[in-house]
């Protein structure tokens, strides 16, 4: 028999506030453990949470991205369950009343993936297993700081639709400001329900949950290891059980965990201490008004408005960094064409993982280089050279140029000369160009470089090569 998965996510991703969601201790990844606490996110007898409006703002704002509905009247909930990491005791999140619901996400297929809902929620501590002597301490750093979570439909029907809708999903948050989803951190960690039934049949089958996937490859390599395990089950004549599974990245595996007999029942209710959130049209407006242009408008901006080609637009808005980099550059400079050629052949390829462009070079230095080419006082041989010096340096181009006297490119007629001079002092060298030009090429380029420090450009040289030696 064929079968077809259905696939559904739930993706929590941890909100860009300064501060954590009901209390002021810093939402920051990273401090020391346990320095990041108060008696609010400890959840102590007696202390009083406090909304953090930014963190409203942000999930709403997340809504509106998805073109989800605003709900105007949203409120807390408590869920309640006992885990080490959670000092509360419960957690407060949303399921009534959420702020969005529906909206959906547009795959590249065309296909659009809708969503349940958007809900705002705190996160929990973090156990962290130190060896087998000292055991498992608590970070409850983490403990308060504020999530969205995105739950969809079951609409997705693989791996690969499950991948490309969580990278839609991230690129969406980062561009628009809401989240840093820097997954290598936890900062967007995926829970993944899937089930497979017979091709055509009306009901899905029963769903397997796999909780906090925080990488790509996993979500893909979780979902194919589940679809294939699930396959095995129903073609062995056996039933998939309804239950929660972990997934190994480093085995490669899923391994159960709990099922639905001894699932929790969370005894949720509205949290007293919290009040209802009301949000009127202005709000909503106004959250609207503040979201900046997302990947995909500014994609189409760098095509239509600039002309670059749909490979530099893609390139360009890789990251927010890189977006807003190469946009600062164009504002100095007009040149986009140029800029785009400068961004992605000169500094990408000198990039380390996890630096972004501003590190290398300010706009100002970039668009200073291009600029000393378009006047005319370096080549672009020059330029790719002083590029190098000024991410080393940081130094302005000019500066650098001045010092290591750069300055005052080598003009047409200075290097037909070079040429003539070449010409004669090596007669034989010129015959043999006759015969082979790309054997002799390089001894002529060599030559002009030297007779000019190196200023001469090869390719203009190469050319004038072929034009002026070929004469004679
Ligand atoms: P639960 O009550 O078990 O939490 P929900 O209906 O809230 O289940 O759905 C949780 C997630 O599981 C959603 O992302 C949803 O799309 C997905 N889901 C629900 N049913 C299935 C199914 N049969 N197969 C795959 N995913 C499913
Ligand atoms: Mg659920
Ligand atoms: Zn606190």
């Amino acid at each position: 028999m064929k079968f077809e998965a259905t696939i559904g996510l739930e993706i929590h991703a941890e909100l860009a506030t300064k501060t954590k969601t009901f209390c002021s201790c810093k939402n920051e990844f990273g401090a020391k453990p346990n320095t990041n606490v108060c008696p609010v996110c400890l959840g102590l007898y007696g202390a009083l949470p406090r909304l953090n409006k930014k963190a409203v703002e942000l999930a709403v704002k997340a809504g509106l991205c998805f073109e989800s509905k605003i709900n105007k009247l949203a409120y807390f909930e408590r869920k309640n369950y006992f885990y080490p990491d959670l000092s509360k005791g419960y957690q407060i999140s949303q399921l009534k009343m959420p702020f969005c619901v529906g909206g959906f996400v547009e795959l590249d297929s065309g296909k659009k993936v809708h969503l349940n809902r958007i809900q705002l929620e705190e996160d929990a501590g973090k156990l962290l297993h130190i060896s087998k002597t000292v055991g498992t301490k608590v970070d409850y750093n983490r403990g308060g700081t504020p999530l969205i979570e995105i739950v969809t439909e079951p609409e997705l029907c693989c791996a690969d639709e499950a991948v490309e809708f969580v990278q839609k999903v991230r690129e969406i948050l980062v561009f628009a400001g809401i989240a840093h989803c820097k997954m290598e951190q936890g900062g967007l960690r995926a829970d993944v329900n899937v089930s497979i039934r017979p091709v055509g049949a009306q009901e899905f089958g029963t769903k397997v949950e796999m909780k906090n996937i925080n990488s790509f490859r996993a979500i893909k390599r979780a979902i194919d290891f589940e679809i294939a395990r699930q396959t095995e089950i129903l073609q062995s004549g056996k039933l998939v059980e309804q239950e929660t599974r972990k997934w190994d990245d480093v085995k490669c595996k899923s391994f159960a965990m709990r099922n639905k007999e001894n699932s929790k029942d969370y005894r949720y209710f509205e949290d007293p201490d919290i009040m209802r959130v009301r949000l009127d049209e202005t709000d909503i407006s106004r959250f609207k008004a503040e979201l900046p242009m997302l990947a995909k408008e500014r994609r189409q901006m760098y095509e239509q408005k600039f002309g670059l080609s749909h490979y530099e637009a893609e390139r360009l808005t890789s990251s927010v960094e890189t977006a807003n980099f190469f946009e600062e550059c164009e504002q100095i400079l007009h040149s986009p064409k140029k800029l785009a050629s400068w961004i992605i052949v000169g500094l990408f390829s000198m990039l380390v993982e996890g630096q972004t462009l501003q590190e290398l070079i300010s706009p100002q230095h970039l668009c200073e280089l291009e600029n000393l080419v378009q006047d005319g006082k370096i080549t672009k041989n020059v330029a790719d050279t002083l590029l190098k010096k000024v991410v080393e340096q940081k130094q302005s181009p000019t500066s650098i140029a001045q010092k290591e006297s750069l300055l005052g490119g080598v003009s047409k007629e200075q290097i037909a000369n070079i040429l003539k001079e070449f010409a004669q002092e090596n007669p034989k060298a010129v015959q043999d160009f006759w015969a082979n030009p790309d054997k002799v090429i390089l001894f002529v380029v060599g030559y002009v470089k030297k007779k000019t420090q190196g200023k001469a450009d090869t390719e203009l040289v190469k050319v004038l090569a072929k034009q002026i030696l070929n004469k004679k």
